[in-house]
């Protein structure tokens, strides 16, 4: 008898991961606790794939021989610890997919920025014509591209959830950008779990592969040893030993494998962080193979990714930045770093445990106002109110984008980089900034 997989939760990761199982000739069943998209039972119905929504039903899960689990199930779901009970395997959609592919592996992970990173190592390799597909938490799954696609390379963005239920997977070149505090609340307010999560993007290499890492890091600098990994390919802003980027005389600098120059004008993303994404990008493409010469012009070209510090319009000379994506706040301490006007910061929505102490030097020397935008912001109200600074206390999108234009002076900029998860008031992160960015428009 075919052996049976189960796969819980059919958005785009179960879904291909669906497809993946039923073409390898699993017994394969699909179970999502929601309603399933259309798009995706579709899919599933094309392919004669069983499926249920809006439950789990035990008899027809755990008989499973393997589980694929969708990274947004948490551990504690009733239907994992019976599976843990039953000691059954559970494995990401990466990992299941990975069994199927010889392609070489990219795999970018962090707290933050994996999607810049991710989507401008896939315009690098695009701009050099290779065989590529873009997965992970961007675009379509690695599973549905592993069964429908024939690439060589794939790119893929990899969140703590997806590497919690990687085993055997080995990423032939791993990124890893930086390691702060985020998701706590999903790693029993353990911040060594959610570490010991991404440090896993480093499992199974061998000394054939490469690991990129941020340099400066205190948190990876001082995980390192306890891994055994690919040949190393640090970064940092200044040149350290063993650099394989860095920056000296507004040129950035690429020592290996191939060494060449570029200047730090003709990167298309600005600010700090930006430099460590194109630096990043760059040492995996020079590791990849990739001419110096596509390489430099492909970093001169990318246009940046929608929601991370994207530029919305300027009206009556205030600047609007819709940079939704910044859940964080690390990600929005780098946003206010690389602000050159007054900020009218817009912060809030779901707190997942944030300490805002890593911002209030940045808030006092740049911003002119603040915005609170959630279902409930007394912690924000709380937190800022001896900074005198104007302040407003927002719980729609609509007065919040008011507030901002009557706190906005000429010259000044309003961003949108608001700490925060988005459930409180949005679908998603996307919904957020679409809806900043359609009032803006219309301001
Ligand atoms: P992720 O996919 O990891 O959430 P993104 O590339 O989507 O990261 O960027 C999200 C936000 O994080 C950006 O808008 C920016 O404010 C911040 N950010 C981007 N890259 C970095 C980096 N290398 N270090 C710190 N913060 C960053």
């Amino acid at each position: 008898m075919a052996k049976r997989i189960v796969i819980l939760g059919a958005g785009e990761s179960g879904a291909g991961a669906a497809v993946l199982a039923k073409k390898q000739g699993f017994d394969t069943f699909v179970s999502d606790m929601s309603a399933i998209k259309e798009n995706y039972k579709a899919m599933l119905d094309e392919r004669n794939i069983a499926w249920e929504e809006k439950k789990h039903t035990e008899e027809l899960i755990l008989n499973a021989n393997e589980v694929i689990k969708s990274p947004g199930i948490p551990n504690e779901a009733p239907i994992i610890k019976k599976l843990n009970e039953l000691g059954t395997p559970i494995i990401s959609e990466i990992e299941f997919a990975g069994r199927y592919t010889n392609a070489k592996m990219i795999c970018i992970t962090g707290s933050n920025g994996k999607t810049t990173t991710t989507s401008l190592i896939y315009h690098i390799f695009k701009k050099a014509g290779l065989n590529v597909g873009l997965a992970g938490n961007i675009g379509q799954s690695l599973a549905y591209q592993v069964a429908e696609c024939n690439y060589d390379y794939y790119i893929i963005e990899l969140s703590s959830f997806q590497l919690d239920n990687m085993y055997n997977f080995r990423a032939n070149i791993a990124v890893l950008m930086n390691i702060t505090p985020d998701h706590l609340d999903r790693y029993d307010h353990e911040m060594q779990n959610y570490v010991d999560a991404k440090m896993r993007v480093v499992r199974n290499q061998t000394a054939d592969d490469a690991f990129v890492y941020w340099n400066d890091d205190p948190i990876i600098k001082k995980e390192l040893p306890k891994y055994r990994h690919g040949k190393l390919y640090p970064f940092a802003e200044m040149k350290h030993e063993g650099a394989a980027a860095y920056t000296h005389e507004e040129q950035l600098i690429f020592t290996e494998p191939t060494p060449f120059n570029m200047e730090l004008e003709e990167l298309s993303l600005t600010g700090k962080h930006n430099l460590y994404n194109s630096m990043a990008a760059g040492i995996s493409a020079n590791v990849a193979g990739i001419r110096k010469e596509t390489i430099r012009e492909a970093l001169g070209t990318f246009t940046g990714v929608e929601h991370r510090l994207e530029k919305v319009a300027t009206v009556n000379g205030v600047e609007y930045i819709n940079d939704s994506k910044a859940t964080n706040v690390n990600s929005c301490w780098y946003a206010l770093q690389s602000m050159k006007k007054r900020t009218v910061l817009i912060l809030g929505g779901k707190d997942k445990g944030n300490d805002y102490n890593e911002i209030a030097e940045l808030v006092k020397s740049k911003c002119s106002g603040l915005i609170f935008l959630g279902a409930d912001n007394s912690k924000l109200l709380e937190f800022f109110k001896d900074y005198g600074l104007p302040i407003a206390d927002t719980h729609s999108i609509e007065d919040c984008v008011k507030e901002a234009q009557k706190m906005a002076k000429s010259g000044d900029a309003v961003l949108l980089s608001p700490c925060c998860a988005s459930f409180d008031l949005f679908k998603s992160y996307e919904d957020r900034g679409r809806q900043f960015k359609d009032l803006v428009r219309k301001l």
